[in-house]
Order: structure tokens, then sequence, then C-alpha cells
């Protein structure tokens, strides 16, 4: 007997029909005698549109009421699941954030899990109850309702694993699994058998859809090794695990991108202690999220500082540092919209030289040209035109030996 938990995303539970068929495969399972414990999202599209009520009601909605509304829309699958469960005659327990005593702290609509209180589970799983908890949500230690953040279930799901040492966790999607590339883009996309912690870190934040990243790190902390599959087909789907030594042997093992991103530079920026903090500390307290930052020197005392934004914080940020610049003086500020960032990943550039030559030797090949570049250890990143977007993906999908049709790479 193993205690599974088992995550089901929006699309999985998007109406009642598929509320039943999800209620049935669970069922299967705790029929061979596991315990079950399942995580639900919202239904698909809801979460949203509790967003936009909101956003009718204020410019910025109040962060604390906001929570108590995107609470709604996870315990509405958790209790028709737990119906749908009971219909087919086993027994089961729906149980929202703060029931379950999901612990979190104050930071409304993002906020991070502190504990979990898993006796309250072990309880009625030893009543042989399928438990189904809602994700997304927990309690704060006044007894206020928090959400974790969007895509905040994968997280749920992960955390309870950790607390229960459950046997398996296992995420339910639209898709089979976590793929070389968007098989929308590359059609020839294979999806990845086994992956580690760190190169999934990297896929989610470079683009990657499938896992929301908190709960990779999350798995990575507490060893907790996850398997990402589809809910509507039996296929196995891509287990995220602790590194092997064949993952080293993959040199490149998935190309990513994202589009909708933003170019800001400033030239000439006197080039004393501080003025980087100056830069970007107002921009972050803005909750601006920036991503690449370049800084090159020039001559004299002076440095460009170019870095990048989500296009829809572009006309903000560029205001913002318009302002900064009249205090700490620049030669200008420009900056461009539709940029795209494209990036390869692997384990294994660990220990190979020359990825990133061959990476840019690919995109030249194309034509594309690199506008910023930048890397770590298991992935290189490079800045181009949004348009080039998919080229880039392809050439460097195929370079790499990624696709299906590469008997090379073949399992
Ligand atoms: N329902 C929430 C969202 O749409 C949480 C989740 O689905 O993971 O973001
Ligand atoms: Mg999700």
């Amino acid at each position: 007997m193993a205690l599974i938990v088992q995550k089901f995303g929006g699309t999985s539970v998007a109406n009642p029909e598929k509320i039943k068929a999800v209620a049935r495969r669970v069922l299967g399972k705790a029929m061979e005698g596991n315990q079950m414990v399942v995580v639900l999202s919202a239904m698909a599209g809801e979460t949203n549109r509790f967003v936009a009520l909101a956003q009718q009601m204020q410019d910025f909605p109040d962060p604390r009421e906001m929570d108590v509304l995107l609470a709604t829309g996870e315990q509405v699958t958790v209790a028709l699941f737990a119906m749908a469960v009971k219909g087919a005659g086993h027994d089961a327990v729906s149980l929202l954030g703060d029931q379950v005593k999901i612990k979190t702290d104050t930071m409304h609509t993002k906020a991070r899990i502190l504990s979990i209180d898993s006796d309250n589970l072990r309880r009625y799983l030893d009543q042989g109850k399928i438990v189904v908890v809602a994700g997304f949500q927990g309690v704060t230690e006044e007894d206020d309702l928090t959400t974790l953040g969007r895509g905040g279930s994968d997280t749920t799901a992960v955390a309870l694993a950790a607390a229960l040492a459950a046997d398996q966790c296992e995420i339910f999607t639209d898709v089979e699994g976590v793929y070389t590339a968007d098989p929308n883009v590359c059609n020839n996309a294979r999806k990845i058998e086994r992956i580690s912690y760190d190169a999934m870190l990297e896929l989610a934040s470079l683009g990657a859809k499938v896992l929301d990243i908190r709960s990779v790190g999350l798995a990575k902390r507490y060893k907790v090794p996850v398997h990402v599959r589809s809910t509507f087909t039996e296929t196995e789907g891509t287990w995220v695990v602790e590194e092997d030594d064949q993952m080293e042997s993959m040199v490149v093992s998935g190309v990513t991108y994202s589009k909708g991103e933003a170019r800001i530079t400033l030239s000439a920026v006197k080039d004393t202690p501080g003025m980087a903090a100056r830069i970007f500390t107002p921009i972050s307290q803005a909750g601006i999220v920036v991503d690449m930052i370049i800084q090159n020197t020039r001559a004299g005392d002076l440095t460009d500082l170019t870095f990048t934004v989500a296009s829809s914080d572009y006309e903000r940020t560029i205001g913002m540092v318009e302002e900064i610049v009249a205090t700490i003086g620049a030669e200008k500020v420009t900056g461009s919209k539709g940029i795209a960032k494209v990036s390869i990943v692997g384990v294994g550039m660990r220990n190979h030289a020359g990825i990133a030559a061959q990476m840019f030797s690919v995109l030249s090949r194309e034509g594309i040209n690199i506008q910023m570049i930048s890397t770590s250890e298991i992935k290189v990143s490079c800045v181009v035109e949004e348009k080039y977007t998919e080229l880039a993906v392809r050439a460097l999908h195929d370079a790499f030996g990624l696709g299906n049709n590469n008997p090379a790479m073949a399992e």
C-alpha cells in the first residue's frame, strides 16, 4: 500500500463530466489499496474570472479580500469531487487550506507555506477516506485566508507530499509531460522521461509552463520525486528527480522561450558605487520584476546598463527610469518592446565547453541577431527580436539533436 498525492489542474476539472472522470481515475488507485490525497485547482478559467470581477470593484483590489475571493474556486471543485467519489460509493472528505492547517505567511496573493499539520490528513486516511484538498490556499497565524500565487496548486501538492512523506506525487495536467521544446513550435519535440530538479527549475523560470516553479524548488528541497503526466491518457509522463549520471550525458535537455519581454538601456551612467542600487531599488519596490541585467564598461568613468522586464511593465518602468535618470544623470534612456528570450538548458553543460558558442553559431546561421546574452552553469539565454522566436527555437532544437527523428538521442 502506498500513500499517493495526485494533483489535477483546472483543465482536468473543467466541468462536471471531467470531475467525475477524474474521480473514477482516483478511485481506481484507491481500490488497488493505496491511500489517496487529491489536490485540485479551480475549474479552468475561474480564477481569471474572479480577478476580472475584483477589478470592477477596485483598481487595485485589496489583497486580503482578493484571497477570500480567489480561494472560492478551489472550494467548489473539492466539494464537487468529494460528492463524485461518494456518488461512486466510496468515502471521501473535502478540506480547505485552513482545515488542513496549511499555515502561510501574510503575503496575500503570493503567500509562502510555513507548515502543514499532517495529523488531520492521516486521521482521515486511516479511516479509509479519499482526502480532497483545495490547492492554492492556506491560512495565516491570525486565521486570514491566503493564496499562494497563480499556479499555486502544484506547490500545495508537493508540500503535502513532503509533509506526509508520500510515496508518490503526481501532477496531472493537459499535456503528457515536459518536452524538449514547446510541441506547438517544434512538431518533433520529444517528451523528456527524467529531468533533474535544477534543469526543471531553469526550464520553469525560462518559460516552460508545465510546472509552477515554486513547486519544483520545494520538491528539490524535500527530495520529492514528481511525476508530471496527462489526465487524459495513461501514458507515463516526465519524472522530475535528483540528478543522475545519465542526465549528465545529455548536454542540452531542452530549448525554451519567453515572449512578451522588453529591453531598457541607460547609456553613460556614472560608474560609481551605489548606481545600480539607486536604479533598481525603486523598480523592485514598485513590484516590477527585472530579469536580465547587463552592465558594460565604456571609456572614462561611465557605464551602460541594459535590463529586461515584462512588456506589460515597459511603460511604467521607462517612466520610473526617466525620473531616476533626472537625479543620477545619464546620456539617454532607450528601449524597445517586442523582444523574446530563447534559452537552452541542460545539466550536462557543466562539463562541456563551447555549448554557448555553438548556440551563437546556430543563431547566426539563421541570420538572427543576439541582443543580450546571459549564462549560468546549466543554461544559456539569448535575447532576440520576438519575430524570430520560433525560428530560433526550431534551429536550436535540431542543432542539439533533441527531436524525435534523431536516432542518436532516442531512448
Ligand atoms: N486556480 C489557481 C490559478 O489558476 C491555482 C492553480 O490552478 O494552480 O492560478
Ligand atoms: Mg496550473
